[in-house]
C-alpha cells in the first residue's frame, strides 16, 4: 500500500489513524497499491500455493499485514455456479450467501477489522441497512472487539437478530439508512470508535475487490465479458472494479470486464446519474430490495467511474421483476438470494432481451446475500403450504387437484 488517492481532487494523502476522507475536499479515498515492483507470475503462484481457501489467499494484494488476525470464520472463496438454464450458456452465479454472516459484506469487514486491529481499536462502528452491520458483528465478536451499529428501524428482522445474537450494541434509528449513516459518523467521531462505514472507510473497497479476484481465478485466470453487480452505495461495484484492475495491472488477466450497475427502480440514484450525465443527487423512493435502498449513495462517484471506465451500463428494474427473478434463480440454480442479489438476474434478463448481452458472452451475476436474511419478501411470491390432516385423504385430494404443479414461471 502506497497511500491514498482522493476520488474527488486526486490528491495523494498519507494514511493516519482516524483519517477516512480527503482533508481537502471531503471525498472518499482510494487505496493506492504499488504493483510496479511486483512480478505477476510470482503473485499468481503465491496465491495458488497458499493453501488458503478464504479471502486471505490474496494477502499479497491486500493492504493488511500477513500477521494480521485471521477471522475466526472463513470469509470468501464462495462458489461460482454455472447457470446455463437462465438464458445463455456462459452464465454463472457467484453465491455470496455462503459467507459466514450470509453476505458479501464479510469481505469488507475482514479487511477493515484487520486495519482496526492494527490501530488497536477496541470498539468498531458502522451504519448499515443490515448486512454490513451483521457482518461486522459476526467477525468482530470473536476478536474481542465491541461492535456498535446504527440501522434503520425498518431493517429486516433476520438481520437485526444476527446483530443481537453476535452481541452488538444495536441502535435502531427512527429514520432511513441515510439518517443512520450520518448519526454513526457523528457518534464515531465523538467517541473515537473505529468506523467501518461503506465508502467512507477506504478499506471496504479493498475487501470487496477479493470477489473479483475469485471470479477470475475460478474462471481459470480469465475475466468474464461482464459482471452484473447490485448497487446501493456503489461500494461493491467500485471495489470489484478495483479488483479487476489490480489483476490486469499485474498481467494476470488479459482484458477487463464491463460492469453493469443493477438498481431497483425505487432506489435509482446511480442509474439516474449515469443516464443523465449529471452528478449523483438524492433519490427518494421505496423498494423491497432493502440492501440497495439508499437515498444518497456514499460511494456514488467511484461507482459511476467504474461503470464508465469498464464500458458497462446501469439499469433499474421494478420490485415485481426483482421478486420473480429471485424465485426463478432459486428454482433454476438452487441459489436463494435476497431481493438485492436477485436484481442482477432481473437486469440481466432485460439486457439479454435488449441485445446488450451476446449469446456467447461469459457473464457473472453477483448474488450478494442469502435469501434467508429476508424471508418476509420471499413469502410474498412463494405462496403458502397445503395444510392437511395427518391422513392420506387430504393429500390424495390435493395431489389430484394439481398440488404438484410447478410454480408459475412468469
Ligand atoms: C450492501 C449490499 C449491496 C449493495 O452494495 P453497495 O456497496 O451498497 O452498492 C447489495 N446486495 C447486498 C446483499 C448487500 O448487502
Ligand atoms: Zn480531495
Amino acid at each position: 500500500m502506497a497511500g491514498f488517492r482522493c476520488i474527488g481532487c486526486a490528491r495523494e494523502i498519507d494514511p493516519a489513524p482516524g483519517l477516512y476522507q480527503c482533508p481537502f475536499c471531503s471525498s472518499n479515498l482510494e487505496v493506492i497499491c504499488d504493483y510496479g515492483s511486483m512480478d505477476g507470475k510470482l503473485v499468481r503462484s503465491l496465491i495458488e500455493k497458499s493453501g488458503d481457501f478464504t479471502a486471505r489467499r490474496y494477502l499479497p494484494l491486500l493492504p493488511i499485514e500477513a500477521d494480521s488476525p485471521r477471522p475466526a470464520v472463513d470469509v470468501g472463496w464462495t462458489p461460482l455456479y454455472r447457470a446455463a438454464g437462465l438464458g445463455i450458456e456462459g452464465l454463472s452465479i457467484k453465491d455470496e450467501g455462503g459467507n459466514p454472516s450470509g453476505s458479501l459484506k464479510d469481505r469488507a469487514s475482514f479487511v477493515a477489522l484487520a486495519r482496526a486491529a492494527g490501530e488497536n481499536a477496541d470498539v468498531v462502528c458502522c451504519a448499515s441497512t443490515g448486512n454490513a452491520a451483521s457482518s461486522l458483528a459476526c467477525l468482530a465478536a470473536p476478536m474481542g472487539m465491541r461492535t456498535v451499529v446504527f440501522v434503520p428501524e425498518s431493517a429486516p428482522r433476520a438481520k437485526v437478530v444476527q446483530l443481537l445474537v453476535y452481541g452488538a450494541a444495536v441502535f435502531a434509528v427512527r429514520g432511513t439508512y441515510d439518517d443512520a449513516y450520518d448519526l454513526s459518523i457523528e457518534a464515531s467521531k465523538t467517541f473515537g470508535w473505529y468506523c467501518r462505514n461503506t465508502g467512507y472507510n477506504p478499506f471496504t473497497r479493498e475487501g470487496k475487490k477479493t470477489a473479483a479476484f475469485e471470479i477470475c481465478e475460478q474462471l481459470g485466470w480469465k475475466s468474464p465479458d461482464s459482471v452484473f453487480v447490485p448497487v446501493g452505495d456503489g461500494n461493491i461495484i467500485s471495489g470489484v472494479w478495483k479488483g479487476f484492475k489490480d489483476l490486469h495491472a499485474l498481467g494476470l488477466i488479459e482484458r477487463l470486464p464491463a460492469l453493469v450497475a443493477c438498481q431497483a427502480s425505487g432506489s435509482g440514484a446511480v442509474y439516474r446519474a449515469w443516464k443523465t450525465g449529471e452528478k449523483i443527487a438524492p433519490f427518494e423512493g421505496e423498494t423491497v430490495a432493502d440492501s440497495i435502498k439508499v437515498t444518497f449513495p456514499r460511494d456514488g462517484d467511484a461507482a459511476l467511474r467504474a461503470i464508465h471506465d469498464s464500458g458497462g451500463f446501469a439499469a433499474a428494474v421494478d420490485d415485481g421483476r426483482i421478486l420473480q427473478s429471485m424465485g426463478r434463480m432459486a428454482r433454476n440454480t438452487g441459489v436463494f438470494t435476497e431481493p438485492s442479489g436477485a436484481v442482477t438476474l432481473a437486469v440481466f434478463e432485460e439486457a439479454l432481451e435488449r441485445g446488450l448481452v451476446r449469446e456467447d458472452d461469459t457473464v457473472v451475476l453477483l448474488a450478494t446475500g442469502s435469501g434467508l436474511k429476508d424471508v418476509e419478501s420471499a413469502i410474498t411470491i412463494c405462496g403458502s403450504p397445503f395444510t392437511v390432516e395427518p391422513a392420506l385423504t387430504d393429500v390424495k385430494r390435493l395431489v389430484s387437484g394439481g398440488a404438484l404443479e410447478r410454480p408459475d414461471e412468469n
